[in-house]
């Protein structure tokens, strides 16, 4: 019986207009962006915290602190392959991920096979082991009035 571990993230960024939107590493066509010190994948950070929390590992802020220069509009995806070589330094893989993406706006459902794509070979695993969803909160609270966009991410882990 292999060793399991589960974690759990969260992360939120202001919307802006004029700015660019990446989510689980896709660039999306959309009426704002992120302001963030990196591109501000709301996405990836809620997954690098689920997956650093499964190991105890502490948090996305801790490892990449926002106020250091060399991740300045970083792309998100290197930050999630720097979290993954920590996993497998642990000796752990990863089981599944499922990701929540909160957003009034677009509608991302013709996004959501490249997320899954993209983030497949960074996790090490298939895109059957990656869910991604997205909701609105029907018009409320930030995510509602378009301020802010929500992630959720949880994951499995396992050593052999
Ligand atoms: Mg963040």
């Amino acid at each position: 019986m292999g060793n399991l571990r589960i974690g759990q993230g969260y992360d939120v960024h202001e919307l802006k207009e004029g700015l660019p939107m990446y989510l689980c590493g896709v660039r999306i066509d959309a009426p704002k962006g992120f302001v963030a010190h990196s591109d501000g994948d709301v996405a990836i950070h809620a997954l690098c915290d689920a997956l650093l929390g499964a190991l105890a590992l502490g948090d996305i802020g801790k490892l990449f602190p926002d106020n250091d220069p060399a991740y300045k509009g970083i792309d998100s995806k290197i930050l999630l392959a720097k979290v993954m070589d920590k996993v497998r330094e642990e000796g752990y893989r990863l089981v599944n991920a499922d990701i929540t993406i909160i957003l009034e706006r677009p509608k991302l459902r013709g996004s959501i096979d490249l997320m899954r794509e993209t983030l497949a070979p960074i996790l090490g695993c298939g895109t059957d082991c990656i869910s991604v969803k997205a909701t609105t909160t029907e018009h409320l609270g930030f995510t509602g009035r378009e301020e802010g966009c929500a992630s959720l991410a949880v994951c499995l882990l396992e050593k052999d």
